[in-house]
């Protein structure tokens, strides 16, 4: 049997389960060395190691974060799906799958940190276009064109409009401001 982890602070602790103690020595740090989703989803088993007395021990984390799609399902909040979701905005795009990564990491700390057990799809996106844009400009774009549902030019010009503007603001003195697209290089 397992033992039942429901007060831990969820899926977001990333290697080192911070407040995961060990049940044999009581020691108060374990390495996750293993974590797969159960069949439906709701609940991450991660199998971990105390790194005190090396016994392993396994927890159950339920899922208290769902997302509200916007056909009125709701479903896990899950890393992955921001991943998945920011890696096809940024293909072709000088992004590194660590940079995704840890966008996805603030992401989730960010919805985590509305304190609700449900988000809606919206919320979630919206978490993601801010650090995004930082990001990679042109991937903002693609994902917002999804996200926001643009429908017609005059939504990318007023996007592109807004990132005109802000980066006009923000420019880190290169001589042309090309803004769109020719930011990636100077960047790091
Ligand atoms: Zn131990």
């Amino acid at each position: 049997m397992s033992l039942c982890a429901d007060r831990l602070h969820a899926a977001g602790a990333a290697h080192y389960g911070s407040g995961m103690h060990c049940p044999f020595c009581h020691h108060t740090d374990s390495r996750v060395v293993d974590s797969r989703t159960a069949d439906d989803g709701t609940t991450i088993r991660r199998r971990r190691e105390c790194p005190e007395c090396h016994r392993r021990f396994t927890t159950v984390e339920s899922a208290t974060l769902s997302v509200m799609k916007r056909s009125g399902v709701s479903e896990p909040f899950l890393r992955e799906k921001i991943i998945t979701g920011v890696r096809k905005a940024c293909q072709g795009r000088p992004v590194t799958d660590d940079q995704i990564a840890v966008l996805a990491q603030g992401v989730e700390e960010q919805v985590r940190s509305l304190g609700l057990s449900v988000v809606d799809t919206n919320d979630v996106g919206r978490a993601i276009l801010g650090p995004l844009r930082d990001l990679d400009t042109v991937a903002y774009l693609r994902f917002a064109s999804v996200y926001s549902s643009f429908t017609t030019l005059d939504d990318f010009e007023n996007a592109i409009a807004e990132l005109r503007r802000e980066s006009g603001i923000s420019s880190g003195g290169s001589g042309g401001g090309e803004a769109l697209g020719t930011t990636g290089s100077s960047a790091t």
